[in-house]
């Protein structure tokens, strides 16, 4: 490989697709084909067409209007084709001179004039045709389609496809025929004139299906060897004392566990006693009820006198969400000298360093933050059990920073990460193999299910009127704002302007407003009236997207749901409900300039209306979006699947699943071999 300053421009676009090695080159596939293997007839070609025929030149002038313009004529004995091309080269006028033959491929217009084709690709008559069909690789405006065929082509030549699965694995791919690697490469670089195109295009063709298989299966070994390779580090074994924190602690509770709390608390549980790091995901719903597992968990790690680190997305977050944990751990660790510390990146230098030295000392039981806790200057003196919530809000380095953190060498912290949005099946069966899974499968009781109703914006003064009787009924509202990225400004004018207009509509009422530009002491003014019932309506940014916990609020207005996200959505309803009374949620929309909302934000909506329940939602989310934007922050950079779709492919993920660590234990070379193949330097990515 050269050096990059001498590159030439396609060369650094064949880098910058990952296209480096033979091998990469071989795998990249045909988006799709062209054929080129037949000459019709135009009298038997039909409107709309991509065809190729061949001809000879009638007429060639270049004509001004509408617009400059080269006109050609070309008749292939049948019937004549027009064919124009608005920006031309000499060179191409004289290609196409009178009399020539040229072979012509494009688009087929009809139309009152006969046939026509815009900007069409021809070349001089003669020459053989080619028998297989061409392929279309995906690219870039700098990598010209033809030089990216042949770096294929010579990478497809060039690179070495032995197998790498074992002839007598093979029949565990879960493939109904047998390709080997190669030969289904070639045919999918190169397919046949007579293939069913469409057994091509929905990727069901066995040799498709060989290279599906194939990719999963790296992706499963991947994963399995970051697993085995974690199982060899060591970590504190940490197990709940009789009348130590962690009792203390469940019977400070002013509730009962549910059972699905106890069942988690057990696996985590089970995980802390054993001398290998934790590497564990809770999931359950908002509300759910993570954050005193997470406390729980925590008391076990301080009990013995190490470290606890809790860290969350945002400040907000970090400050809201752990306000009760620390409320429930704080007074059972003064009277042993401990502590809870606090870092944010808005903090005061002094504060800060004041902080630092807790954390450095192990006076600090507890340091609850943002990123500001996994920041070099962070020295923690006996870190054991870092939890991460909302961790898809988190990325890669992040997450691996934080393991890091633990000083003695070889050894890392337990990590729990929460997410209220849980994996659906197939991505924790893929992408989140290496991880173990504990659901939160039972909401705490007393809880109402929420109506959700969607209404056009049209009908506001109808919300309006709602919210009145509501707060007769002596109930809260939240009246949520979007949070516009691009325009913090834009965002503002809209929940102001909101704001007063409600203040106008419902006199006599208490109707707040918190955003993000607001200083923190205000913030916390405005949210401790609406958590002591003084005022009646709060507006906001997303703000209270997580953190407020006030079970008197029944109603939720989102205002523009339709710029919302799925789980977005799901998250803010789940500040209703929370007591006995019943709940509502309005998603007021506006549709777009045509009058219509978007097709992706329509079937959001409706999945909303449609269902309470947050498996539900994040499974018609991953329909919704795809894997790609699913998983967000875990996969920046890291190799998405390119050819399996874990909706079809569900049988070939399974048996990947079931064949990897077979694979793994007897031909460990064969398994390193086809990992490196599939994912070269990028499976680092996927062990955080
Ligand atoms: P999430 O899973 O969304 O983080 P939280 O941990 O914030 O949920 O819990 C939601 C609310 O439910 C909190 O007010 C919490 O105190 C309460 N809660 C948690 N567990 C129980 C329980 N077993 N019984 C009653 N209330 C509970
Ligand atoms: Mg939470």
């Amino acid at each position: 490989m050269p050096a990059t300053a001498t590159l030439s421009a396609p060369q650094k676009a064949l880098q910058k697709m990952g296209l480096v090695r033979d091998i990469d080159l071989a795998l990249h596939l045909p988006l799709r084909y062209e054929d080129e293997t037949r000459i019709v007839k135009l009298r038997d070609a039909r409107e709309g067409e991509t065809v190729q025929f061949e001809g000879t030149v009638t007429d060639n002038h270049v004509a001004f209007r509408p617009r400059r313009q080269l006109v050609v004529t070309v008749d292939d004995g049948s019937d004549t084709c027009v064919l124009r091309f608005f920006s031309f080269y000499p060179s191409q006028q004289k290609a196409l001179a009178v009399g020539n033959r040229v072979v012509v491929r494009g688009e087929l217009k009809g139309g009152f004039m006969g046939w026509s084709m815009v900007h069409p690709s021809c070349r001089a008559a003669g020459g053989a045709l080619p028998e297989a069909l061409t392929p279309v690789y995906s690219t870039v405006a700098s990598l010209p389609q033809a030089y990216l065929r042949k770096a294929v082509q010579s990478g497809l030549v060039r690179a070495d496809l032995s197998e790498t699965v074992p002839a007598e694995l093979l029949p565990q791919l879960g493939l109904r025929e047998a390709w080997t690697l190669r030969d289904a490469l070639q045919f999918l670089h190169h397919p046949g004139p007579d293939v069913s195109l469409a057994a091509l295009e929905d990727r069901s063709h066995p040799a498709w299906q060989r290279l599906k298989a194939e990719e999963l299966l790296a992706q499963q070994l991947s994963q399995l060897e970051s697993k085995r390779e974690r199982d060899e580090l060591r970590a504190p074994r940490l197990a709940a004392k009789a009348g130590g924190l962690h009792e203390q602690l469940l019977k400070a509770l002013p509730f009962a566990l549910t059972s699905a709390q106890r069942r988690v608390g057990e696996e985590i549980a089970a995980d802390l006693g054993r001398p290998v790091p934790m590497h564990r995901l809770l999931q359950g719903d908002v509300g759910s009820g993570k954050t005193v597992v997470a406390a729980l968990a925590a008391a076990v790690a301080i009990d013995p006198g190490w470290q606890c680190a809790l860290m969350a997305p945002t400040e907000i977050l970090a400050e809201q969400h752990f306000r009760k944990l620390i409320g429930w751990l704080e007074p059972l660790l003064t009277p042993r000298s401990l502590t809870v510390a606090w870092l944010t990146g808005g903090q005061k230098k002094k504060e800060r360093t004041e902080m630092l030295e807790r954390i450095a000392s192990g006076e600090a039981a507890l340091v609850v933050g943002t990123h500001a806790v996994i920041q070099e200057q962070v020295q923690f003196k006996r870190l054991a059990l870092a939890i991460i919530d909302e961790q898809h809000r988190f990325g890669v380095a992040q997450r691996l920073a934080l393991r890091g953190k633990m000083n003695e060498p070889g050894q890392e912290p337990h990590l729990l990460m929460m997410s209220a949005t849980p994996i659906p099946r197939t991505l924790a069966m893929s992408y989140y193999a290496d991880l173990d899974v504990s659901t939160l499968d039972e909401l705490p009781p007393g809880r109402t299910p929420v109506i959700t109703k969607v209404v056009a914006d049209s009908r506001r003064e109808e919300v309006v009127e709602r919210i009145r009787s509501q707060l007769t009924e002596g109930r809260q509202v939240y009246w949520v704002c979007p949070l516009i990225e691009e325009s913090e400004a834009l965002d503002l004018t809209n929940a102001t302007a909101t704001h007063e207009a409600l203040q106008a509509a419902l006199p006599g009422v208490m109707v707040g407003l918190l955003h993000s530009r607001m200083p923190p002491a205000e913030k916390k003014a405005v949210m401790s009236l609406f958590a002591g019932a003084q005022m009646g309506v709060l507006v906001s940014t997303t703000v209270i997207e997580v953190g407020v916990d006030v079970p008197n609020a029944s109603l939720m207005v989102i205002e523009h749901a339709e710029r919302f996200g799925l789980s977005q959505l799901h998250q803010l309803r789940g500040r209703v409900g929370r007591g006995a009374a019943a709940s509502a949620c309005v998603l007021l929309y506006s549709p777009g300039e045509n009058g219509r909302l978007g097709e992706t934000a329509r079937a959001r909506l409706k999945a909303m209306a449609e269902t309470n329940d947050g498996f539900e939602i994040a499974r018609r989310d991953l329909e919704i979006r795809g894997p790609g934007e699913f998983l967000g922050a875990r996969q920046s950079g890291a190799p998405l699947l390119r050819f399996a779709d874990l909706a079809t492919d569900t049988h070939l993920l399974q048996a990947a699943r079931a064949l990897a660590p077979l694979m793994l234990d007897r031909f460990p070379d064969d398994a390193r071999r086809h990992v490196s193949r599939w994912l070269g330097g990028k499976s680092e990515y996927l062990k955080a």
